[in-house]
C-alpha cells in the first residue's frame, strides 16, 4: 500500500518498494541509490526520453520547494528561540536559567 516508486533517472530504471524499508534501493545498472519520486507519479516508458526528463524536472522542483519551505521554517524557529533567550535573560539570574539559555543557544548554534 505504501509502496513508492524509486527511479534512476540516468538509466531510466524504476522499482516499487516500501518507503519504510531501511536501505535505499540501488539501480541495478549503475548501482547508484534510487530516487524516491513518491507513489503518485506515473513512470514513463523506458523509451520515453521526454517523459523521463519531465519527471526528473518535476521531482527536483518538488525537492527545491520542500527545501525552501524547510529553510523558512528553520529561520522562524530560530527567531522564536532567540526571543525565548531574550525573555529568559530578563528573568532571575540563576543556575537553572543560565543552563536553559546555554541549551537554547546551543540549539541555534551560538555560543
Ligand atoms: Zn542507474
Amino acid at each position: 500500500m505504501s509502496n513508492c516508486n524509486w527511479v534512476c533517472f540516468d538509466c531510466r530504471y524504476s522499482k516499487r518498494q516500501n518507503k519504510m524499508r531501511e536501505n535505499t534501493p540501488k539501480c541495478v545498472f549503475c548501482k547508484m541509490e534510487l530516487y524516491n519520486i513518491g507513489y503518485k507519479v506515473a513512470i514513463p516508458k523506458k523509451t520515453d526520453l521526454q517523459g523521463w526528463k519531465n519527471i526528473k524536472k518535476l521531482s527536483f522542483e518538488r525537492d527545491i520547494k520542500h527545501l525552501e519551505r524547510k529553510a523558512i521554517e528553520d529561520v522562524r524557529e530560530k527567531h522564536e528561540i532567540e526571543k525565548e533567550i531574550v525573555r529568559i535573560e530578563k528573568l532571575k539570574d540563576n543556575k537553572e536559567n543560565r543552563q536553559l539559555i546555554k541549551k537554547l543557544k546551543k540549539q541555534i548554534c551560538i555560543n
